[in-house]
């Protein structure tokens, strides 16, 4: 067993003007979910993504919840959604009563497949059964393809959620993660590249549909001298101390952005030449935040598979993690329709049964990246003696 402290997949990293904006919540007694760090928050986000208007919940879950809401839908409906993501993206659809199907990933981006996407669409038409809303999520940081998405979803009418919660700072085409649908969704939990230990984050250009998202999300109190209410609502506004917080970390998100992008350019460097290991890809003219640095291995060249990577990892207390189990697979959604990528390639099982997700902090020192470097290095080596020995 190694003496050094756990080095962890992605922890927070703070910046140390959180307290100036903490210290003003408290001098000012600000101490509730809306003030003056929440309207700050909001504009200041707004602003660095481009967009009109940012609504500050609670979570990233109850901004996809919200943007549900927003696109009213509700039982017996359908919501087209990713299936390589975190739970997260596919809950808030059961939220609601209404029923997801799941969309397969294409190899460039690891993200939602555009022909998977065409042939749920061409089923669900002719099902006369169109989803109220299509969820796509920019895993890893990277994001999916948009113009491919984008043109069938408009051919269908059908509006997007952008699932943005690990591509803060990505760019597609220039254009910020998380601006190209109806909704945006951005999140601040604890291992996300910026935290206010927990919240999230609505955008959108529709400064009426976030007025509404403001109102559900404080219990949807009519305007009156009393508690009045007509509809139901929720308590998912993010307290103006973390959002003190957000706006600290906000001012530091391109250098976490570029710092994560050197520890992947670091271990891509060390480990890149490896026949059987490949770094997830950067798609052209996009902008990867590199939140996770993910890579896959190739079992047959390199004779052992991700998790005992992972375990061997851990036995020197580094910690890493399989990529994201498909929500198909999951038992939670056992009887959900799901489109592969092709007929016969399931590209989001491949990358589950594959990859891997290495220690990506951008508070990580040199020190500590170059001893998990050192262990995969080890690790592989007499792995593939192992292999030398076997094959002989
Ligand atoms: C983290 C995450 C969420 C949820 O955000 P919370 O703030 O934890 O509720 C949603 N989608 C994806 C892809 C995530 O990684």
């Amino acid at each position: 067993m190694s003496q050094h402290e756990r080095i962890l997949l992605s922890s927070p990293h703070m910046s140390g003007n959180e307290q100036k904006y903490i210290q003003q919540a408290f001098d000012t007694n600000w101490i509730a979910p809306l003030g003056p760090n929440v309207d700050a928050f909001e504009k200041e986000l707004a602003e660095y993504v481009g967009v009109k208007d940012a609504a500050a919940v609670s979570s990233g879950t109850a901004a996809i919840h919200l943007a549900l809401m927003l696109l009213d839908v509700q039982k017996e409906d359908t919501v087209f959604c990713s299936s390589l993501t975190f739970i997260a993206s596919a809950n808030p659809i059961l939220y609601q009563g209404a029923s997801p199907v799941f969309i397969d990933s294409e190899p460039d981006t690891w993200n939602m497949s555009p022909q998977a996407l065409k042939r749920a669409f061409s089923d669900a038409e002719k099902a006369e059964k169109l989803p109220k809303a299509v969820i796509i999520v920019n895993l890893y940081g990277q994001s999916a393809k948009m113009d491919e998405l984008l043109a069938i979803c408009d051919d269908y009418n059908v509006p997007i959620i952008e699932d943005a919660a690990e591509s803060l700072g990505a760019t597609y085409k220039g254009k910020k993660s998380g601006t190209f649908g109806k909704f945006g969704v951005y999140s601040f939990n604890g291992n996300k590249i910026i935290t206010t230990s927990g919240g999230g984050m609505l955008v959108s250009d529709d400064v009426e549909a976030l007025k509404k998202a403001r109102f559900l999300a404080t219990q949807a109190r009519d305007v009156a001298p009393h508690y009045q209410h007509s509809q139901m609502g929720y308590n998912y506004r993010l307290s103006n101390i973390l959002a003190g917080v957000g706006r600290a970390q906000l001012e530091v998100l391109d250098d976490r952005v570029a710092t994560r992008r050197a520890i992947f350019e670091k271990y891509k460097n060390a480990l890149g030449e490896i026949d059987g290991i490949q770094f997830m890809p950067e798609l052209k003219e996009t902008f990867h935040n590199r939140w996770l640095t993910t890579l896959i291995i190739d079992q047959e060249k390199l004779g052992y598979a991700p998790l005992e990577l992972i375990e061997y990892l851990s036995n020197e207390n580094i910690e890493s993690r399989p990529v994201w189990k498909p929500l198909h697979l999951q038992p939670l959604f056992k009887e959900t329709p799901y489109y592969p990528h092709t007929v016969d390639r399931s590209v989001s099982e491949e990358l589950f049964s594959t990859g891997i997700c290495l220690p990506s902090g951008s508070n990580m020192d040199e020190q500590q990246q170059t001893l998990v470097i050192k262990m995969i290095l080890r690790f592989n080596k007499e792995k593939s003696m192992e292999k030398l020995v076997l094959t002989d």
